[in-house]
């Protein structure tokens, strides 16, 4: 197998320089946030994703961690979508948070949109690693804590968030979520939406502006 090797050499290269563009794209972001743009509909619903960016690094990392860090933790293949049982991090969604992602999939399938799952449930140490890289990439827990929740905290940990993908997907359920009762719940997060059964008669809540205001967080 070692004829295999220049290629995929190359590979991993392009592959570094993605992940560093799309690390520097969060950290503009996340200035344009921290200045107030935050606002601004068309920079939010376009920004990767932190975790998107953590994944990519993960799925670099794939081979050599399982455990914790693999799909038996919570990661999920690229392409997965809310119908994959076989993917823990789907199948240890809330099954009432996971009908409502099925309905909604499969009318916005019906419009055109396909959604993939980016994260789903994670198992308390994926959801501390993430962090940990978090704090690295951002400097500061108290940043990190903005895109990432703790082991004992996040609602990906008691299975009731996913992050949904990709930028196209994430617009048709700001728009139509609320009728099957689901919703965004941080103004920073347009990909992480939960159950909120409320809102199919009432409408979503207000929005958190990020996770920080969030008093779940506090505990
Ligand atoms: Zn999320």
């Amino acid at each position: 197998m070692t004829y295999s090797e220049p290629a995929r050499t190359t590979t991993r290269r392009v592959r570094i320089r993605r992940i560093r563009v799309a690390g520097l794209l969060v950290v503009i972001a996340a200035i344009a946030a921290a200045l107030g743009y935050q606002s601004l509909p068309s920079s939010s619903s376009t920004a990767a994703s932190p975790i998107d960016v953590l994944r990519g690094e993960h799925r670099g990392l794939r081979s050599e961690h399982r455990g914790a860090l693999g799909e038996a933790g919570g990661a999920v293949p690229d392409g997965t979508t809310v119908f994959d049982d076989e993917v823990p991090g789907v199948a240890n969604l809330d099954p009432a948070l996971l009908r409502a992602l099925r309905r909604a999939a499969t009318d916005a399938a019906a419009d055109g949109v396909r959604f993939v799952v980016n994260s789903g449930w994670r198992s308390p140490a994926y959801e501390e690693q993430l962090r940990r890289e978090a704090i690295a990439r951002y400097g500061s827990a108290a940043e990190a804590a903005r895109w990432v929740a703790t082991g004992t905290t996040s609602p990906h940990v008691s299975g009731d968030a996913v992050d949904i993908g990709p930028a196209d997907a994430t617009p048709w359920l700001s728009a139509h979520g609320a009728a099957y009762g689901l919703c965004q719940i941080y103004g920073n997060e347009p990909w992480h939406f939960e159950l909120r059964p409320d809102a199919i008669a009432h409408g979503c809540p207000s929005m958190y502006s990020d996770p920080t205001q969030d008093p779940r967080m506090q505990k």
